[in-house]
């Protein structure tokens, strides 16, 4: 078994493993069940601080980010795919499978999106029907600040679809302050759960939007509505997979539980970052790091596969590479949920410098020393 500190999946608490294998009802046509899941998805709108109602869908993260694009686009529509990173830009491909047009807002990888630029832009052109945004871009690791541009879209009378997939229950998001439609997170990140499970949030206006479509949504599995009045009607669009369920609550149940979890994240990525810098590393972003992930440039003389390789051999320590245009270029660790503790981080340091180490390149000081001593006191 490799200790995975991957940017997800993370670890998972043995009471989660362990509320997944209790046994199982029918979730169909046992009443329980639907007050089960009806009182676990409450409590994702309260974790949240947000009034829109939560839903869990029976499939991997992507399912909720192709759900709020199917639920949403009728053909023709135009739609903004806000992007600065790879999550971001890939909406587009949803949009465009459900007949939408997508528009492309692209800025800068290295750093958050402004919202004054986008305000600008919307000035000369806001003829969307929704936006797609990410809060924390994983492949980057870079945060956007959901507040301020999905003010900027409501401004506009510009829905909003948010994948924060890798940022709620780890990167705070202020939900009350936000103007999201459809807020997208999964199982398997800072939550802690294993990977099944997507949650979407929905505001009343997307809704009453989706209620009032032209054309009907083209899809069964990924229409949002299916889910509408099943406590009601006490009828599930499709069988739930109760025991990811039942792990799934255990997960939320931990979160809750634990009030010094934003901070616990806020100070693990800024010793992580800390002691990569001083160690002589390159950290991938400029500005706007998020607190679940940290990305590091690949240094010269070493490739990301050796890295990856040498950290599984030797150390037992699995974290992640990357993918499309950062492939080759960025290594990431996971600092998220579970994984967000430091003596984890600190033993994947080691590993990490370990592995350069043996490869000739050099590490100007002890990563996991100048990770708990900052984690520990703060910065110098
Ligand atoms: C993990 C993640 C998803 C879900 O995608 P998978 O790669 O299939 O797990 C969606 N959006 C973001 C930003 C993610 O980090």
């Amino acid at each position: 078994m490799y200790k995975i500190m991957t940017a997800g999946p993370v670890q998972v608490r043995e009471n989660v493993l362990a509320a997944r294998s209790i046994p199982c009802t029918n979730p169909d046509q046992d009443v329980e069940f639907y007050e089960f899941y009806k009182e676990t998805c409450d409590l994702f709108s309260e974790a949240l601080h947000t009034e829109s109602r939560a839903i869990i869908m029976g499939g991997e993260g992507i399912l909720g980010l192709e759900a709020a694009c199917a639920s949403l686009t009728e053909p023709g529509d135009r739609v903004l795919v806000i992007d600065n990173g790879i999550f971001g830009k890939g909406f587009a491909d949803f949009v465009k499978i459900y007949g939408g047009e997508p528009v492309l807002y692209t800025t800068d990888y290295k750093n958050p999106v402004d919202p004054a630029g986008l305000e600008a832009y919307l000035e000369k052109d806001s003829d969307f029907r929704y936006a797609t945004l990410v809060h924390c871009d994983t492949p980057s690791g870079v945060i956007n600040d959901i507040p301020a541009l999905t003010n900027i879209l409501d401004k506009f009378g510009i829905l909003s679809v948010v994948d924060s997939v890798a940022g709620m229950f780890g990167q705070p998001l202020d939900c009350a302050k936000s103007k999201i439609d459809i807020l997208c997170g999964g199982s398997q990140k800072a939550l802690s759960a294993p990977p099944g499970l997507t949650m979407v949030w929905v505001s009343q206006r997307a809704f009453d939007f989706m209620e009032h479509r032209k054309t009907p949504i083209a899809s069964f599995y990924a229409n949002i509505m299916t889910f509408k009045d099943y406590y009601e009607n006490k009828w599930f669009p499709y069988t739930m997979p109760i025991s990811d369920i039942t792990g799934l609550r255990q997960a939320l149940d931990n979160f809750m539980a634990d009030d010094s979890v934003y901070d616990r994240h806020a100070k693990i990525a800024a010793a992580t970052r800390y002691a990569l810098v001083k160690g002589g590393l390159s950290l991938y972003l400029e500005s706007g790091y998020s607190n679940t992930v940290t990305v590091l440039e690949v240094p010269e003389g070493i490739t990301d596969k050796e890295i990856l390789e040498g950290m599984m051999q030797d150390y037992n320590i699995m974290i992640s590479g990357c993918f499309d245009v950062l492939a080759g270029k960025v290594i990431r660790i996971g600092h998220m949920g579970e994984n967000a503790n430091a003596e984890d981080v600190a033993a994947t340091l080691a590993a990490l410098q370990g592995t350069l180490e043996k490869h000739g390149i050099k590490v100007a000081c002890d990563l996991a020393k100048e990770f708990k001593n900052t984690y520990e006191n703060g910065a110098a």
